[in-house]
This record gives structure tokens, C-alpha cells and sequence, in this order.
């Protein structure tokens, strides 16, 4: 039995595409398991002027696939309600205030109130200050705040924004989304390390020879051009997911799963990762941006530089790989290397594990080493698992054949599986912070990614060098070869 979970959420950014997109659908998915019931309302807000019916005509619509029937869908709309609000005008908040105290009543939420920043963090800032000063913050029940990224461009501007956002709500009170930590398979990492003690036990240096994480996106930067060229991949993925993601595979085991034990083992493993000098950054880090398909591709695909909003001399970064190295015990001189970029061969998130090999090779293969053992957690959109062990080939030689042990979620388990914004959204509900990122969390990897920032701004970069539908540029190879390993996973090769 769910436990039904009273709020009033205040979505601010509520007629924009990431409302209609994932908040909707998530707040459908958590009504229509029972978490939400009778005691929930949402306020969407935003400047242009909708009535209630028409707003809840885009929820519905925002639903329409996932409904179990219309009269369903128009009873969860009814819970939603609109306030055209300008941010930055004060007295708007009376008005939202007024809004607010009367459903408080009306639907018995206690006090309870999870605001949702789903707007340019530009006015993260204003809207927390004006929660406070306007007494939008109640004094009874729960006040949380839910913040999209990107928090800040740099260490500084982050900085100033969470002293910004923390003049009104607490640390605790603060949930800042990285939806990557919502998805089932990254929160399954924890699972596959700490339930299973045959692959905690091998999870150091002394077993694996190095870790590759590749988030791979088929798509260009379509019509996001204009924000995508202030930031890059370097910004958009690095600091955040990517970071995130390594923070999980490198941490200590925590002594409970629960979010401060968690968190204090990720904050220790980001620290423990490796700053570059300036002058190490161009060994260590690789960027890239997409040109346009080649020539015999079957897609005639633009080039980033051709997209629009895009400068056409752009010197942003589309793809970004690199070599991670974490000074602890348990990670000496492990790489940890990273891929991520837009139009890339194939849709794909995935992390391969690379075992050491064994030390003697007794099988006759023609004088080849043994393929190392690899344990791959599939992210996405595959969800699951396989590991890649040796073993003899029938015949009666000493010959050995790799054979991969495979488990991928069905289609209907991962189609049925939550959404990573439902899961965040009740975990926001539940006031566990574990899925979401510490200010220290943020501080650590900001400082990580200015210094290579700050470099590449220093230097102009020939720009395109990736074709769309490849891997990305050829020194993302050669950054592994040099320390002579590869990627493991190819989907350009045939
Ligand atoms: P969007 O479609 O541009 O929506 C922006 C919203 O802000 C609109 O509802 C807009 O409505 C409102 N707005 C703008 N200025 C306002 C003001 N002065 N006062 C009140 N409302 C104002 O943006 P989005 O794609 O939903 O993204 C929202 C946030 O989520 C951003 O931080 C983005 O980086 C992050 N994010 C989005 C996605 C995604 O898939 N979309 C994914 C990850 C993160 P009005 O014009 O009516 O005011």
C-alpha cells in the first residue's frame, strides 16, 4: 500500500517544456500509484495569462499517453491550478501567497510545500528570496525547494548563487536534480557493488585495470543552439552526470544507504579525484564538435556550426572525453575515462569495468593475450548487465572463446520502470536527499571543470573535427591507446 503524500507543489516555469515534458506525466505516474490522492494541488506559474481550464487542458494533453481513461486523467487535472506570475514583481507573490493558503486549506496540506524552479536559474536567486520575504515559507510542515541545473557556470557564479539561495532555505531543504542519479540502472550501481560481495571485493586497483563511461547521444543539438552554445559538453555533462556518475563507482561503501552516509562517501570521492595542473589538461582531456555526416553517410546531417543559433565560427565543445584519475588507496592509477557528445554513432549510456588479466596466459591462442573480463552496466536505453569471461572452446585443442553472460531488462520492464522525475519527485516528497546534489558535491566538481575551462578558453581549437555518426574525434581514441587500452564499446564498427 502507498502511502499518500500531502503537498502543494508551486511549479514556477509551469507552461515550459520541461513542465509538460516530465513534471506532468511524473505527478500522473505518482497519482496513479496512490502516492498522490486527495491531498495534493499544484499551482503552475508563468507570465502569459491561462485560465485554470486551459491549463489543465496542457496537463491532460501532457498525459494523454499514459492515461488509464479520460475521466481519470480530467479528475488528477482538477488538482491543478494557474497563477500568471511575473518572477522579478513582487507583489505577485501576495497574490500567489493568497492562492496558496487557500488550497492549503481547501485540501488539508499541512503546511506541506515543495516548490519547483523549472525556469532559467537566472531567477533561482529572486523567486527564493521573495518565497521568504513574502511568507510563502510556511511555518508549519515541510518547505523544499527543487532546482534544475545547470547550478552556476563556474565555481564563482554557483557560489553566488547558493549563497543566494540560502540566505531563505536551508541546506536540507534543497534538492538540486541531476536526473541521471533518478534512473534505475545508476541507482542500481550501489546495488551491484554493495549486494554482491564477489564484485565489491574485486572493486579497486588490485582487480581492475580501468573504468570507461560513455553517455552517447545520436541526436545534434537541434533546437537548444542558442543555450547549448554558452555551455558545451564540458559544462552540460561533466560536471554533473559524468561526475556524479564517478562519485558513485569510486566511493567507499557507505555504513547505511541512507542519503548523508551516501553523500558523505561521494564528497570524499570527488575530493580524492585528481586536479590538473593547466599544462596537464591537454594530455588528460579531449573536446570535440560535430561536422557534418561524410560523405557516404545515408543521412545528409549538418554540421553544429550550421545549426541554428550557433555561431558559425563556434568554438564550443559538442564532445568531450578524458582521463579521471582518483587519489585514494583504492583507486591509485586506475583511469577512469569519460566520452560524452552530441550526434555521436548511436544512442547509448553504459559503463564498462575492465578486470586486470590474469598474470600467466596457459591457453594456446595463437600467442594473443586473453581478452580482459568486462562487467557492463547498460544505462540506457538498454537497461542491465553483462560480464565477459573466458572460457574453453569445445574442440580438442587449449583454445579459449569469450563468452558474455548477458542480463537486459525486457522492453515492457524497462518501458514500466519509473521515470527518473517520478522517482525524484517522491524522493523529494519523502525528504530523501540521496538522488540529489550536495552544495559540496557541486563546489567539489565546479573546481574541477574551471581549471580545464579556463584553459580551453586560452586556446582557439580547429573546429569541426567529428564527423556526425562517428565516435567522436580520433584523439578520444588515442587517449586510451596510449595507455594501451581501448574502448570498449564501438558502435560505429561494423
Ligand atoms: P522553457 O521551456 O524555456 O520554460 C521557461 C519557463 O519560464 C516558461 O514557463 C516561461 O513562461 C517561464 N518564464 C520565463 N520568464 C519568466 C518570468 N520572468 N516570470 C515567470 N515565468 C517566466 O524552459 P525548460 O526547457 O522548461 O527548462 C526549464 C529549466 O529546466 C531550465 O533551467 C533548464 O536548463 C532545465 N532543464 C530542462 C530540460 C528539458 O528537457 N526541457 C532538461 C533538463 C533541465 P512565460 O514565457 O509564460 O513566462
Amino acid at each position: 500500500m502507498n502511502t499518500e503524500k500531502k503537498a502543494l507543489f508551486t511549479i514556477f516555469g509551469g507552461t515550459g517544456d520541461l513542465a509538460k515534458r516530465k513534471l506532468y506525466p511524473s505527478l500522473y505516474r505518482l497519482y496513479k500509484k496512490g502516492y498522490l490522492k486527495k491531498q495534493f494541488a499544484v499551482i503552475g506559474t508563468a507570465r502569459r495569462e491561462w485560465t485554470d481550464d486551459f491549463y489543465r487542458e496542457i496537463v491532460i494533453d501532457s498525459i494523454r499517453d499514459i492515461t488509464d481513461s479520460p475521466e481519470h486523467a480530467l479528475k488528477f487535472a482538477s488538482h491543478f491550478y494557474y497563477q500568471s506570475h511575473n518572477v522579478t514583481d513582487v507583489n505577485h507573490y501576495d497574490t500567489l501567497k493568497k492562492l496558496s493558503n487557500k488550497l492549503d486549506e481547501e485540501y488539508q496540506l499541512n503546511g506541506n510545500r515543495l516548490f519547483y524552479l523549472a525556469m532559467s536559474p537566472n531567477f533561482f536567486g529572486i523567486i527564493s528570496q521573495n518565497l521568504k520575504d513574502r511568507d510563502l515559507i510556511t511555518t508549519c510542515g515541510f518547505n523544499r525547494l527543487i532546482i534544475e541545473k545547470p547550478f552556476g557556470h563556474d565555481f564563482e557564479s554557483a557560489l553566488k548563487l547558493n549563497n543566494q539561495i540560502r540566505a531563505s532555505f536551508e541546506e536540507n531543504q534543497i534538492y538540486r536534480i541531476d536526473h541521471y542519479l533518478g534512473k534505475e540502472m545508476v541507482q542500481n550501481i550501489s546495488a551491484v557493488r554493495f549486494g554482491n560481495y564477489i564484485i565489491e571485493s574485486m572493486w579497486n586497483s588490485r582487480y581492475i585495470d580501468n573504468i570507461q563511461i560513455t553517455l552517447s547521444e545520436s541526436l545534434g543539438v537541434e533546437e537548444r543552439g542558442g543555450y547549448y552554445d554558452t555551455s558545451g559538453a564540458l559544462r552540460d555533462m561533466l560536471q554533473n552526470h559524468i561526475l556524479q556518475i564517478i562519485s558513485l563507482l569510486a566511493m567507499e561503501p557507505p555504513t547505511r544507504l541512507e542519503d548523508k552516509e551516501i553523500r558523505t562517501e561521494k564528497i570524499k570521492a570527488l575530493r580524492a579525484v585528481r586536479l590538473f595542473e593547466p599544462n596537464e589538461v591537454t594530455g588528460h582531456m579531449v573536446r570535440g564538435q560535430y561536422g557534418p555526416s561524410l560523405d557516404d553517410s545515408s543521412e545528409n546531417l549538418n554540421g553544429y556550426r550550421e545549426e541554428i543559433n550557433v555561431a558559425p565560427d563556434s568554438q564550443t565543445e559538442t564532445f568531450v572525453a578524458g582521463k579521471i584519475l582518483i587519489d585514494n588507496f583504492r583507486w591509485m592509477d586506475v583511469p577512469f575515462y569519460f566520452r560524452t557528445g552530441k550526434r555521436l554513432a548511436k544512442k547509448g549510456t553504459q559503463i564498462d569495468i575492465e578486470f586486470k588479466n590474469v598474470p600467466l596466459n596457459l591457453f594456446d591462442n595463437n600467442d594473443e593475450p586473453l581478452p580482459a573480463n568486462i562487467l557492463t552496466i547498460y544505462i540506457q536505453p538498454t537497461e542491465g548487465f553483462s560480464l565477459e569471461l573466458n572460457t574453453k572452446k569445445i574442440g580438442l585443442g587449449l583454445e579459449t572463446e569469450t563468452l558474455k553472460l548477458e542480463h537486459k531488462h525486457s522492453a515492457e520492464t524497462t518501458a514500466n520502470s519509473p521515470e527518473a522525475y517520478e522517482k525524484l519527485i517522491l524522493d523529494c516528497l519523502n525528504g530523501d536527499s540521496t538522488n540529489f546534489t550536495h552544495w559540496d558535491e557541486v563546489a567539489t566538481s565546479w573546481k574541477f571543470v574551471d581549471v580545464i575551462r579556463e584553459h580551453w578558453d586560452n586556446e582557439t581549437v580547429n573546429f569541426p573535427n567529428y564527423a556526425s555518426g562517428s565516435m567522436g574525434p580520433t584523439a578520444s581514441e588515442q587517449l586510451l591507446i596510449t595507455d594501451g587500452f581501448k574502448w570498449h564499446w564501438c558502435p560505429n564498427e561494423k
